[in-house]
């Protein structure tokens, strides 16, 4: 098992192009994460084969779902071996108690952490779910709720992290995507953070897609990373 604090985002439409880049990681050098894209297109087949090269994986589907409905759905992942998982904590202490019961037994316990207020929605999106607190406030809230609850930790950008980090102890992981290295474009991602100051910030677990699989050299950026941050 890696003791990397880079996992990889695998954002792919078909198996041979995951290959393609796995193929050229080191599985102590990261983790991988699996979203809904790739398991849907590939199902636990999938996973199976790149935990069997030596990966872990952060299963990122964010059941949200009635307790029973995800209590069953974790259970599944767990016993998959995966290394961590996700719900959405707006699905409520008791669904997140049946999440966190349904892995707490397992052998090779997997993490299962929670999304809070999803980076895409704003103010505005939130009142239209007749929420009317800012989206800062709401996700510090269930962040509390999803601790509460016996959750290991949630999705967070690096940014947020110094505030949570002021309301939770170091045990409570806090996994941040919208991470680039120096020098390296945002794409897509509006407020970024390097590696470095991301954990400095008090993010314990960083999500990195892009400036790894659109390199032509992801081997030599996941070292360099690993470097910085070691
Ligand atoms: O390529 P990039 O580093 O931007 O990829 C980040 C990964 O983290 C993607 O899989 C994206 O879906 C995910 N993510 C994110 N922001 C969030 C939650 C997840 O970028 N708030």
């Amino acid at each position: 098992m890696s003791d990397s604090k880079i996992i990889v985002a695998l954002d792919y439409p078909s198996e041979s192009e995951a290959f393609q880049l796995i193929d050229k990681l080191d599985a102590d050098l990261c983790r991988l994460k699996v979203g809904k894209e790739m398991f849907t297109h590939l199902g636990p087949d999938f996973v199976e084969k790149i935990q069997t090269r030596g990966f872990d994986v952060f299963l990122d589907l964010k059941y949200h779902d009635i307790p029973n409905t995800v209590a069953k759905a974790c259970e599944a992942a767990a016993s998959l071996g995966v290394w961590m998982l996700n719900v959405h904590a707006s699905g409520g202490s008791r669904m997140m108690e049946a999440a966190a019961n349904a892995v707490a037994n397992h052998q090779n316990k997997p993490y299962l952490i929670a999304v809070t207020i999803l980076t895409s929605m704003s103010q505005q999106d939130l009142s239209e779910l007749g929420i009317n607190v800012t989206p800062a406030e709401q996700a510090l809230k269930l962040a509390g709720l999803a601790q509460s609850s016996g959750l290991d930790g949630i999705v967070c950008s690096a940014q947020e992290a110094p505030v949570m980090r002021q309301h939770f102890k170091d045990d409570f992981l806090l996994v941040s995507p919208g991470i680039r290295p120096a020098g390296s474009k945002a794409d897509d991602q509006r407020r970024i953070m390097t590696p470095v100051d991301a954990l400095k910030a008090g993010s314990n677990y960083l999500v990195i897609g892009r400036p790894i699989t659109q390199s032509d050299d992801p081997l030599g950026v996941l070292r360099t990373i690993n470097s910085e941050i070691s």
